[in-house]
């Protein structure tokens, strides 16, 4: 049996020293992500104190949902969106929509939005790593087709911008994709989420601006 308390200690004791040499002020958030975990798993984090998950399949956020809908958690959807997904993760209506990943799916998300009389806060995802095998819009193209999303697309709240490090273990690499999204986040008006890190670079990116991380096997495995 995993012990999830000290799982979320070690994690929340490594985000807090990294936050903190930004600024006592810097709040970071954690969203667990139970992709690989069963509902009992992510039960059993909750107790230890996790409230936000998030699911990169449209299908495994509903079930996952269901099951578990007597806790008050809150729900992400960080994968791939196939266009034919679309009603199903309306439906489901996640607390945040992180991987926005191209003008075309925001375009259609907004479309079904509008005929289901619904809105969802979404981030744009930014393939600031520039890999092929990662879903996300180019780092020259974020900043005008944020703002047109925002001006077209009345039924999408856009909250700011995700990303994946660089899958290297070249750690300038992984810094420099950090510094790309920060800088498009940092100059957007209104924009208050940088979704970046996962397990293997949180604190890294956290040392870059990321305001939510977004781990899965340091919390449970
Ligand atoms: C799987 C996944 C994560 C978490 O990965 P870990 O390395 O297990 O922490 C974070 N973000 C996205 C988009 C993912 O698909």
């Amino acid at each position: 049996m995993i012990d999830y308390i000290k799982k979320l200690d070690d994690v929340i004791t490594r985000i807090e020293a990294a936050r903190k040499l930004i600024s006592g002020h810097h709040i970071v958030k954690i969203v667990a992500v139970s992709k690989y975990s069963t509902s009992q798993e992510v039960e059993a984090l909750y107790r230890a104190g996790q409230r936000a998950y998030g699911e990169n399949k449209v299908q495994d956020l509903k079930l996952k949902m269901q099951e578990l809908d007597e806790h008050p958690l809150e729900w992400h959807f960080i994968g791939n969106l196939q266009k034919n997904k679309i009603n199903h993760l309306i439906d489901a209506d996640p607390f945040l929509m992180q991987s926005l990943s191209s003008y075309d799916l925001a375009q259609e998300l907004n479309k079904r939005l509008g005929i289901k009389e619904k809105k969802m806060d979404c981030l744009l995802q930014i393939n600031s790593a520039l890999e092929e095998s990662k879903g996300g819009v180019h780092p020259d193209d974020a900043t005008d087709m944020y703002k047109r999303i925002q001006d077209e697309c009345e039924h999408i709240n856009l909250k700011g911008v995700m990303s994946i490090g660089a899958h290297t273990q070249d750690e300038a690499l992984i810094k420099k994709s950090f510094d790309t999204t920060f800088d498009i986040y940092a100059n957007l008006e209104d924009a208050t989420i940088c979704s970046m890190g996962m397990s293997s670079d949180y604190e890294l990116a956290i040392a870059h601006g990321s305001n939510l991380v977004r781990i899965g096997s340091a919390l449970f495995k």
